[in-house]
């Protein structure tokens, strides 16, 4: 059989079949992890002490006298940043959904990984098993690169 290797897009050598079992036991688990999710939201929370911009307020001179503090949420946007003012109480509800939202993005950059380590030992299962993938296996590499995204 000949070995696939595709450049950047990281496709190695395909590792034997059984650990196909294995990956697909770690992709249930992490799948899941998605239940687990609660409410998310994109973006950081900012916690700020501001000065007021007068000129003969404390807050001009002592930065311990500054005003706050101000909590704001911020996330880009169409490569814009946004910032979205929060209360205070609003603060930690933010805080806590923007966590599960980096939470969410790490099991979703898991599941996309392992998806694609299944994927490829599922193809060459199936070219394994298919009689023309045996007798001409050219014609099965000559397909592969439409794949690649
Ligand atoms: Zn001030």
């Amino acid at each position: 059989m000949p070995r696939i290797s595709v450049s950047k897009s990281g496709i190695r050598p395909v590792e034997p079949n059984a650990s196909l079992q294995r990956h697909a036991q770690r992709f249930l688990e992490l799948k899941r992890g998605l239940e687990q999710i609660e409410y998310f939201c994109k973006g950081t929370v900012l916690k700020r002490m501001m000065k007021c911009g007068k000129a003969q307020c404390a807050c001009a001179s002592d930065a311990t006298k500054r005003h706050g503090p101000y909590f704001e949420l911020t996330y880009k946007a169409n490569g814009k940043t946004v910032n979205v003012k929060l209360s205070r109480e609003a603060a930690p509800l933010y805080r806590a959904a923007a966590q599960q939202y980096r939470k969410l993005k790490t099991l979703l950059n898991r599941l996309d990984k392992l998806s694609k380590t299944i994927l490829r030992h599922q193809a060459k299962l199936a070219e394994s098993k298919s009689p023309s993938a045996r007798t001409d296996s050219k014609q099965g590499l000559f397909r592969y690169p439409r794949l690649k995204r």
